[in-house]
């Protein structure tokens, strides 16, 4: 087996699939590795864990975390060690600000003339992380729209009237605690915010990685942040960000990165986990 796929959604946030399913489509598309990064929580990774086990696929510890420094910056933070008060408490911090928002989306959308319950998105989002594909399934369930898709084009889209902003962590401060738990900070999907250029201050900020291959990323994409991570000695990743086999993103396993990138990356960790317990000792 080789390859990794360090990109994936499970119920526990919005994606479809269960953490155990995911990691055995992986074991089954013939990857050695995954990590599974789901928004603002780890609330899967002992189900992925146990299965990998079971399956021989590793399992790198993973999250999403949603950032914001005037733009939109998803980071991924991988290694750190998942017992760590801190990074619950910021993990706990952004969903408390989800729920709360949902909330809000709720309100505004009975203003607009499309009720929808709290409890009813609720029940959409299970155990996982509130997210909007679940106020969207509220509202496909409701009856005010026919699908997700069409919710997002009415409702919940980035310029739309319910959408709500998310609380969202500094990107510095989080990239700092994600370290101090023995983590390492990744940029998700660069390509969607800008130029690599524009990373700069992150890097400066002691970013680790940024993340190559994404369904998002075309050619010169991928090979304009591969120049600029080599230039600046960051990890390169990679992943499906796969949510379902009804998203829009490839089948698990089209996406994989490299073994040499998994070793680096795996480094980069264990000096990373060394540095921390150095510090906390
Ligand atoms: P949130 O983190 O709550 O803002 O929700 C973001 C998630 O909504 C993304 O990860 C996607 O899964 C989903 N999403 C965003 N835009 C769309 C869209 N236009 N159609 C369907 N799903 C979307
Ligand atoms: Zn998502
Ligand atoms: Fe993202
Ligand atoms: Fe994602």
């Amino acid at each position: 087996m080789t390859g990794g796929d360090l990109h994936l959604h499970s119920v526990r946030s919005d994606g479809e699939w269960t953490p155990a399913r995911l990691v055995r489509e992986a074991k089954r598309a013939g990857l050695s590795t995954v990590a599974l990064t789901d928004h603002d929580t780890i609330a899967g990774l002992e189900e992925a864990q146990a299965t990998g086990e079971e399956l021989c696929v590793r399992v790198i510890v993973g999250v999403e975390i949603s950032t914001w420094r005037g733009v939109d910056l998803h980071l991924l933070a991988y290694g750190f060690d998942p017992t760590s008060a801190d990074l619950r408490e910021v993990l706990r911090r952004c969903r408390d600000g989800r729920r709360t928002r949902a909330e809000r989306m709720v309100a505004v959308l009975a203003r607009l003339g499309a009720p929808i319950t709290m409890g009813s998105v609720e029940r959409h989002a299970g155990e996982g992380a509130i997210g909007r594909p679940h106020v969207a399934k509220a509202l496909v369930e409701a009856g005010h729209v026919s699908t997700i898709r069409k919710a997002f084009l009415e409702f919940l889209g980035e310029d739309r009237p319910a959408y709500v902003e998310k609380v969202r962590l500094d990107p510095g401060e989080t990239i700092a605690r994600v370290q101090a738990a023995g983590g390492v900070a990744v940029a998700a999907h660069p390509g969607i915010y800008g130029e690599p250029e524009s990373f700069d201050p992150l890097v400066e900020a002691g970013l680790d990685g940024v993340e190559i291959l994404h369904p998002l990323h075309g050619r010169k994409t991928r090979a304009a942040f591969d120049a600029y991570a080599i230039a600046n000695g960051l990890a390169r990743t990679g992943g499906s960000d796969f949510h379902g086999p009804r998203g829009t993103t490839p089948p698990i396993g089209r996406i994989a990165i490299e073994e040499a990138w998994i070793e680096d990356l795996r480094e980069r960790i264990g000096r990373r986990r060394e540095q921390a317990r150095t510090i906390h000792e």
